[in-house]
């Protein structure tokens, strides 16, 4: 289950500028009962949510994140 409702998220993407419409929320179970990161429809790119609070998901949620973003550059 998504929770879209959480005021910190971003307004726009912060690779392309894309709208919230385009942002992906991404669950991970086991992690997080929740958005662990978000990813952009119109660029690919992801990035965590503010998890500065707890490191641990901080830490899966930037692994996830690095390597959606790997895999964008590696596109044309
Ligand atoms: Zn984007």
């Amino acid at each position: 289950m998504l929770d879209m409702r959480h005021p910190e998220e971003r307004v726009m993407c912060p690779h392309c500028a894309a709208p919230r419409d385009k942002h992906l929320g991404h669950e991970v179970q086991g992690v997080y009962d929740g958005v662990l990161f978000w990813s952009c429809t119109s660029c690919g790119r992801a990035w965590s949510r503010d998890w500065s609070d707890r490191p641990r998901i901080q830490q899966i949620a930037d692994e996830y994140v690095r390597q959606l973003n790997d895999h964008a550059d590696a596109s044309p």
